[in-house]
Parts: structure tokens; C-alpha cells; sequence
């Protein structure tokens, strides 16, 4: 049997080995029962990176995440109040989330559900497909007991795609929409019987009845994945982008832009950059008309930091284009500092935009090259120069040592010394046979 403990933290990185740390010490001092579930465990048994830490607990989920938030110096995104969830944004670019064991009872499809506390299995079998229907216990007790009571990990290993319950459309269609996504990220199939509950769902309509935000969401799931344009092309075949705003749909669905910036984002940029999501929703909502972007971006309730981002996503842009290509920049420090600081739904809209040859090498020149190159200077050498971390003075001289190196060329390898060839002798004033060489 695996040690499903060591697989954990030997999967996760050291942000995320804090928040589990801590999310443990937490549930040891409230005395209550702790899991990390779905999605995080999924991708933890089939070695991929995890997007958030879903942890699962007994009991006061809002209480734990607020405890785990402050705990980690992190803050709370939302909370909702009814289903008991809070997410939470950690250092270290580590998202969370912690909800309580619980069933949902839905009297309409994509109704508000009857939320009851539950045992752990009652809960994994109200999510949606078995592979994220698995939870792996934390607590002293049990810590490292994998509890998978619909068979998610033969699904995992099968690549197939199966429901936890015969009603899992009926109670929340947004779960069509998740489908679709796990189907185009995850390259797995359609169980025989999952394909007929889709089928009857989409015959029944279910997803007419979902609330336009729960569907948004999901766009904003797939929006960085690398399979995102075949995801809203089979939405669109499916008919179900209007059900987000009939904007979206038809001949606006705008997948040639979007294939150009996925390849950008995913070639230019190094995996796990944070940011892009602005980035992509310009692009999604490129073809329309002033009016239909107002309609179309409804849905997705864009907090108000993104709605200003968004909107001043094109000036930002126009401003990093014409420092980048301004004669003043001449050497690789000017380029770092020109786009250190600068938000990658910026970066990447000047990418996708700007059709200045120089400008285009310049930033993949900061990605490839100048970043990492940054990144070797450490913070003992700053403070060898007798500053104090935390201090302007700390930050102009790390600025300095940043850009000496930089601009350092490499320095250049000697040429190897030309070989000296001994003077043959000379006999009789003429240059002689050079003397055979001896075998001894
Ligand atoms: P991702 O990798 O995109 O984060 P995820 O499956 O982890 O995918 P989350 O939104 O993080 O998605 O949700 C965490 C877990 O909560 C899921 O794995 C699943 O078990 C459960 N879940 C989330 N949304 C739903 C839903 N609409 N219906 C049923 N279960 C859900
Ligand atoms: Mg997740």
C-alpha cells in the first residue's frame, strides 16, 4: 500500500507543506476531524500540479479557514455562508479552500440545495465524478488513510470519467460544464453510463436552469488550461455558451485569438506564472461591440481590481510597448526593469498585440533569460554590503547589484595559445628534417 503521506508532501511545495502543517494543528487544537479532498488529491495520485489545497473539514469550516488565514499571514476571497466554504488566497501564490462534510439535498436543477452536516463518505458521494471524490485523512488518528469510496483511483488510472451518483446534472449542471473541462484538460474518456446521464441532461435542458455566475466560473477555470479553446468549442457545439451570454456564442466565440494567446502564454512564459485570467477575457470578448462586452462580462461579477484591470488593460499595454521599443532602452537592466513589477495580463496583451519585432524579443528575453538571472543574486550578498534587509536602502542596492550583473558580459573564454612548433635545426645555414622522433 502506498504511503499516501510521504507521496503528499514529497507532491506539494513548501507553501503548500505549511498551509498542511498548519491546517493539521489547527484541527488537533478544535479537536476535530481534517481531509484533504478532491481536485488536490486527484492531482496529487496522478502527479500533476495543484491549482488549490481542498481541505475538508468537521464542524466550523469558516472558523478553521479564517484560523489558517491568519495563521499563514494569508486572506479570505470569499466565503459562503450556506454550503460552510471559505476560500482563501495564502503566501507563497498558495490558494485554499476548507468546507465542511456535508450533503446537499436539490429540489430543482441548479436550485439552492438543503445543506445537512455529513460523515466524510456521505460527502465525497454528493460531488460530482469519482475521481474528485476522494479525501485523504490528516488527523492523528487516521493521518494518511485514503478514503475512496467510489473507486476514484481505478477511474484515475482507467483515465475515465464516472459519476459519484445518478443525480449529479440534475442537482447542479454546472457540472456539465465541469465535465467538459475535466474531459479537454485531463484527456480521460466518458464512462458509458456518465455519457448517458449527459446526454438525458442535455435533452432535459438542465443547464437553462443554472445561474450564469456557477457557469462563468468554469470558464474562468479552463481560462490558463492548455486545452482551453477545444473546452469552449465542444461548449459552443454543445450550445451551451449562450447559457452564459448569448454574446459569447456563434460566430463571436473568438477561437483563433484565443489559440494565439494560449500558445503565448504557454511558450513564453514560464509554467505556474501567475495572472493571465484579465488577459484572456480581453481576447475572449475581442469581437464585440461595446455593448456586448458589458452583457457578456456580467456573469462573470469580475471583483472590482479586475473590472479596473480589465478596462485599463489596453493603456497598460500601449505604455509597456512604447518603453520597451524606446531608444533609451540599450542594455538587458533596462529591459528587467521595465517589466519587473508589471502584471502578466499586461505582458501577455503587448504579446499579443504589439507587432514590433523588438518588442516581442525583448520580453521573451526577460522570461528566458534576465529573471533567472536576477534571481542569482542573493540576499546575503546584499547584506554584505552593509544594508538592512526590509530598508530603500536594502532595495537600491540590490537594484544596483541586479543591473552590474545584468549588464555583466560574459567574459569571454581566451583563445586557446597557438601551438609552438620547435624551430628545426639548422644545418649548413639551411633548415634542416625535423629529428625523428624517438620510440624508446
Ligand atoms: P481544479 O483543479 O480546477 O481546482 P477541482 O476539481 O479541484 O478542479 P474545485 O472548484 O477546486 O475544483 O473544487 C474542489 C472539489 O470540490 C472538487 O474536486 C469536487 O470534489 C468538489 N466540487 C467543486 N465543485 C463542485 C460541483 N459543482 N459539484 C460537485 N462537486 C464539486
Ligand atoms: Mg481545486
Amino acid at each position: 500500500m502506498s504511503d499516501y503521506m510521504f507521496v503528499l508532501e514529497s507532491h506539494l511545495d513548501a507553501s503548500q507543506n505549511r498551509a498542511v502543517e498548519e491546517m493539521k494543528r489547527i484541527a488537533t487544537e478544535a479537536g476535530m476531524n481534517v481531509w484533504l479532498a478532491g481536485g488536490s488529491l486527484r492531482d496529487v495520485l496522478r502527479g500533476a500540479a495543484i491549482r488549490d489545497l481542498d481541505f475538508t473539514v468537521e464542524r466550523d469550516a469558516l472558523k478553521a479557514g479564517k484560523a489558517l488565514a491568519a495563521a499563514l499571514g494569508g486572506r479570505v476571497v470569499s466565503e459562503d455562508a450556506l454550503k460552510r466554504g471559505i476560500e482563501l488566497e495564502l503566501p507563497g501564490n498558495t490558494a485554499a479552500s476548507v468546507s465542511n462534510a456535508r450533503t446537499e439535498k436539490y429540489s430543482r436543477p441548479g436550485g439552492k440545495p438543503q445543506i445537512a452536516p455529513a460523515t466524510i463518505h456521505e460527502d465525497l458521494l454528493r460531488r460530482d465524478f469519482t475521481i474528485n471524490a476522494m479525501a485523504l485523512a490528516l488527523n492523528r488518528g487516521s493521518r494518511g488513510l485514503l478514503i475512496d469510496p467510489g473507486n476514484g483511483q481505478a477511474d484515475l488510472l482507467g483515465k475515465e470519467l464516472r459519476a459519484t451518483n445518478p443525480y449529479i446534472f440534475f442537482d447542479d449542471p454546472a457540472r456539465i460544464f465541469r465535465l467538459i473541462r475535466f474531459e479537454h484538460a485531463l484527456g480521460f474518456q466518458l464512462a458509458p453510463r456518465l455519457r448517458s446521464q449527459l446526454e438525458n441532461a442535455m435533452i432535459e435542458g438542465y443547464f437553462a436552469g443554472a445561474p450564469a455566475t456557477a457557469l462563468a466560473c468554469e470558464i474562468k477555470a479552463l481560462a490558463l488550461d492548455a486545452s482551453a479553446v477545444p473546452a469552449l468549442e465542444a461548449y459552443e457545439r454543445m450550445g451551451l455558451l449562450k447559457a452564459i451570454s448569448p454574446a459569447l456564442a456563434g460566430a463571436k466565440l473568438n477561437s483563433a485569438g484565443l489559440a494565439k494567446f494560449e500558445k503565448l502564454l504557454h511558450t513564453v512564459l514560464p509554467p505556474g506564472t501567475p495572472g493571465g485570467w484579465l488577459a484572456f477575457l480581453s481576447i475572449l470578448t475581442e469581437k464585440l461591440s461595446a455593448r456586448e462586452r458589458a452583457e457578456a462580462l456580467k456573469p462573470f461579477d469580475l471583483p472590482k481590481a479586475e473590472a479596473d484591470g480589465l478596462k485599463q488593460l489596453e493603456a497598460s499595454g500601449k505604455k509597456l510597448e512604447s518603453t520597451l521599443k524606446s531608444a533609451r532602452v540599450t542594455r538587458p537592466s533596462h529591459v528587467y526593469e521595465a517589466l519587473a513589477g508589471i502584471s502578466t495580463d499586461v505582458v501577455l496583451m503587448v504579446l499579443y498585440t504589439s507587432a514590433q519585432r523588438v518588442v516581442q524579443d525583448r520580453i521573451r528575453a526577460y522570461y528566458q533569460k534576465y529573471l533567472g538571472q536576477a534571481q542569482e543574486i542573493t540576499e546575503e550578498q546584499v547584506v554584505a554590503t552593509g544594508v538592512k534587509p526590509g530598508t530603500p536602502k536594502f532595495d537600491k542596492a540590490l537594484k544596483t547589484m541586479v543591473a552590474a550583473h545584468l549588464n555583466a558580459r560574459p567574459r569571454k573564454v581566451p583563445p586557446p595559445e597557438p601551438e609552438v612548433v620547435p624551430a628545426p635545426p639548422m644545418i649548413n645555414g639551411r633548415p634542416g628534417r625535423k629529428p625523428a622522433q624517438s620510440n624508446a
